[in-house]
């Protein structure tokens, strides 16, 4: 009788869909913004203000109290006021004493303080637990629903019970806590809303750089030499054919820039013996932008695809065009079609359309809707067998269309290589020490050491 009640009670639903009262001081845009949300959860929400004066901005089913009115309603108070304000607090530590108090707030600069926001309220009010959680939700996310890019909350705190309590609301609003740890964490935490693409830096520098060279390059030895050797004005070179020769270059450079980090790693761990030793810092940070560098890559290659595709409506082109025709009516004769040629251009475009084609499935696994649908296997399956494929073709792409050049002299401007010479210098690099590292008898340690095995073990029995 009793196992049947018990089951019945945990299939019956639960009826009653309200919650705790939860506190929340301060009716501005955040505390309303969290208020209406918590109330839609079923909460009930009570205002600590210094106004108790109810305005329509105000969420209809809460109320509006002084702090300490407040304060002894719930357990737990959001404190949705900026730190400049919280010595008002001070005078309330006996009601506040005890209870859960939510730092939310935010800095205007990176490491505003020399301690973080909730430190600073847990040593104003020491009797209280302070949790640090919310700051990287925005109001208006919270008050649109668009939450899907920031549905993680952050949550901290050296209570772990007052952090279980928090971490409940969490959930309850349809939102994903992430425990970082005691208080201490909260620094960090604080500083995440004011980062600037921290991962982007390196890479959108590196590219910035790289351009801005293999253009000043180009435009040397394309526009200045043939200005100053040829007497030609290849001045319009600048809009549309550098850009064309820069954007390839860069972007199978960066594709193997993407890969490069691997190969040192490799390296690495086979001199060491060991894969329990850690890269070099600038090492671990290359590895952690290969994505944005593929995704900088991918830009270059669409932008190239673009300016190939743009190329017939030049008047240029059509000048060269035009001229050939004609200089082949005026001397009576048809050029026979040169095979090689022929087999050439077809044979780089087909290379650069699959390459590209690969390029792009790469781009598309690395959003994260997609790469959380594949698993681990799938993914290194795109990510490293179909990325190192997409690395040999368009290296091929660029060996088939400028290999024609390495042996002319007339590609020597100034004694200087021709860019799609510098271009295959990297991933040249890349792919013969890739195909060294999967010769068996090196691909062999290298695999066991990826699985644990130690060279010179340092803990051995
Ligand atoms: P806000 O609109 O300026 O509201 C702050 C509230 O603090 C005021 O409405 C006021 O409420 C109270 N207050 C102001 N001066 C006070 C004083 N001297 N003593 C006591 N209370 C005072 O700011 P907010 O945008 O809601 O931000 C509040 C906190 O949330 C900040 O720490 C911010 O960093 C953090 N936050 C905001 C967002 C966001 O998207 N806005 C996102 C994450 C975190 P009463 O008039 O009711 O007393």
């Amino acid at each position: 009788m009793n196992k049947n009640s018990s089951n019945i009670m945990a299939l019956a639903p639960n009826t009653s869909n309200k919650r705790e009262t939860v506190c929340i001081f301060g009716t501005g845009d955040f505390g309303r913004a969290l208020g209406h949300k918590m109330i839609q959860c079923g909460y009930r929400v009570v205002y600590g203000s210094r106004s108790t004066q109810i305005s329509n901005l105000i969420p209809k089913d809460a109320e509006v109290l002084g702090h300490a009115e407040a304060a002894q309603k719930a357990a737990i108070i959001i404190i949705a006021i900026q730190r400049q304000h919280y010595n008002f607090l001070t005078p309330l530590a006996e009601i506040l004493h005890g209870k859960v108090l939510v730092d939310i707030s935010n800095n205007l600069k990176l490491n505003q303080y020399p301690e973080s926001n909730a430190e600073y309220l847990a040593q104003l009010l020491p009797g209280s637990k302070v949790v640090k959680a919310f700051n990287t939700v925005s109001a208006w996310a919270l008050q649109s629903g668009t939450l899907d890019a920031s549905r993680q909350v952050f949550v901290c705190g050296d209570d772990v019970e007052a952090k279980q309590m928090v971490m409940n609301i969490v959930r309850a609003l349809g939102l994903t806590p992430l425990d970082k740890g005691s208080l201490l964490a909260a620094q960090e935490i604080e500083n995440y809303p004011l980062q600037l693409f921290p991962m982007w830096k390196f890479p959108i520098f590196l590219s910035l750089g790289l351009t801005a060279f293999f253009f000043c390059y180009c435009l040397a030895l394309d526009v200045i030499y043939t200005y100053i050797y040829e007497n030609n004005n290849f001045s319009f070179f600048i809009a549309i054919t550098i850009p064309n020769r820069v954007c390839p270059v860069m972007a199978l450079i960066l594709l193997a820039l993407v890969y490069l980090p691997g190969i040192f790693a490799a390296i690495i761990q086979l001199y060491r013996g060991t894969k329990y030793r850690r890269f070099p810092d600038w090492l671990d940070k290359w590895m952690l932008c290969r994505k944005q560098l593929g995704l900088i890559a991918l830009a270059f290659a669409f932008l190239h695809v673009v300016f190939t595709l743009v190329s017939p409506m030049r008047a240029f082109v059509s000048w060269r065009t035009g001229k050939g025709i004609i200089s082949q009516a005026l001397n009576n004769k048809t050029e026979p079609l040169n095979h090689t040629n022929a087999w050439i251009s077809d044979s780089y475009l087909a290379l650069g359309i699959l390459g590209f084609f690969l390029f792009v499935l790469l781009g598309i696994t690395s959003l994260p809707s997609v790469s959380s649908n594949v698993n681990w296997r799938e993914f290194r399956f795109v990510q490293s067998k179909l990325g190192y494929l997409a690395l040999i073709l368009c290296t091929a792409h660029t060996l088939v269309y400028g290999g024609k050049w390495f042996l002319s002299p007339s590609a020597y401007r100034w004694y200087l290589p021709n860019i799609y010479m510098l271009s295959l210098i990297v991933p040249c690099a890349v792919l013969v020490v890739k195909f060294v590292l999967i010769i068996p008898c090196i691909d062999k340690p290298l695999t066991q050491i990826r699985q644990g095995w130690e060279r010179n073990p340092k803990y051995s029995e």
